[in-house]
């Protein structure tokens, strides 16, 4: 197999991000309900599953791999999978977004695993506000988790905060300060309508220029311009004129870069989304199982890639909500 997953749009599809579980050790009120109802484990792939697909994106021309979930480090061994995903030759880059609760256990063990790069959700420093906004009592596990990870030497350690109307507005520079102290790279996120209790409205994101304005007053940036790959990353970035790293954001819902996009998603009952938002999925697990031959399992991702939308369509009058909310999809 010598083919790219390019869609109508001539889009080339390079990165692959893999929900290994949909269950999680938070709720947050902008991803999951209090009372989430999660998968059937019979339903989940399995790691052999996992690097199985994998191997047949690789040969489709995926190169950067993002292990995700759910909270991907509740499911047992993912340094295990991470060991066996970097054995796929053509794989160039492995990271994994986790909310950093397991991370003071098990840091050590998946850079060991070989994992170099890892972003952490940390949307707030406040206890009290961590708990509402994420329904548990668990700042400090994420704290110790970033600073396991940083004593681990994973570089960079990026932490991602989703921007929330009423809740990021007071905290932005305490955000952007705690990670320049730190030498983490902070990137906000815009809160985006893919959570499950439907609280997301137009007025509660933060604007990315919002954000950015306000921390330049502070502390003033200037954006960093990338070439290359680099023009795929959805993060605009900045750094910190005092030499003071970088910080960015992921404005997906006031500048949508979907005409940029190269990423393609694997949910963790095995069903490939060409875009977060897609309304359609299509399933690989079952025919995996069924025996389908490489070859064929190929080719339903090849044509599921061709039915990608242009774009989301946050945005205008006709956008119609994912069923599945973000734990579900992988973030
Ligand atoms: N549990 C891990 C974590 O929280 O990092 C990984 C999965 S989580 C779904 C991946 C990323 O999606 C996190 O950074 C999270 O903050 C972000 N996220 C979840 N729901 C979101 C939403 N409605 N809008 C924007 N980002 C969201
Ligand atoms: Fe869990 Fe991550 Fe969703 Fe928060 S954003 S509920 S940590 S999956």
């Amino acid at each position: 197999m010598n083919t790219q997953l390019i869609d109508r749009f001539d889009r080339i599809h390079t990165n692959l991000r893999i929900s290994v579980t949909d269950k999680c050790n938070l709720r947050c009120i902008y991803c999951m309900p209090e009372d989430m109802a999660f998968m059937e484990n019979e339903g989940i792939m399995s790691f052999d599953e996992i690097v199985y697909l994998t191997r047949v994106f690789v040969e489709l021309g995926v190169n950067k791999i993002r292990i995700t979930g759910g909270e991907p480090l509740v499911r047992p061994g993912v340094p295990n999978l991470i060991r066996q995903l970097r054995g796929i030759e053509g794989i160039k880059d492995i990271s994994l977004t986790t909310n950093g609760i397991g991370l003071a256990k098990q840091a050590k063990a998946l850079y060991d695993a070989g994992l170099r790069r890892i972003n952490v959700s940390l949307d707030t420093l406040n206890e009290e506000k961590f708990e509402q906004m994420t329904r548990r009592k668990m700042l400090a596990k994420t704290l110790e988790g970033l600073k396991e990870a940083q004593r681990c030497g994973f570089n960079p350690i990026k932490v991602n905060a989703v921007a929330m109307r009423g809740f990021t507005d007071d905290e932005i520079i305490d955000l952007a300060q705690f990670a320049r102290e730190n030498a983490y790279q902070l990137r906000f996120i815009e809160f985006m309508p893919l959570d499950a209790d439907d609280i997301w409205g137009r007025n509660m994101f933060v604007p990315g220029k919002a954000l950015i304005g306000k921390i330049n007053e502070t502390y003033p940036l200037a954006p960093v311009y990338t070439n290359g790959d680099g023009n795929h990353e959805p993060a605009a970035r900045y750094r910190y004129l005092d030499g003071g790293g970088e910080i960015g954001v992921i404005a997906s819902v006031s500048e949508p870069f979907c005409d940029q996009c190269n990423r393609i998603r694997l949910t963790a009952d095995g069903k490939f989304r060409a875009c977060l938002f897609s309304l359609t999925e299509t399933d690989l697990l079952t025919p995996l199982r069924a025996g389908l031959p490489k070859k064929n399992l190929a080719n339903l991702i090849i044509d599921a890639v061709k039915q990608k939308e242009a774009g989301h369509k946050i945005n205008s009058t006709d956008f119609v909500k994912p069923s599945r909310n973000m734990s579900m999809i992988g973030g």
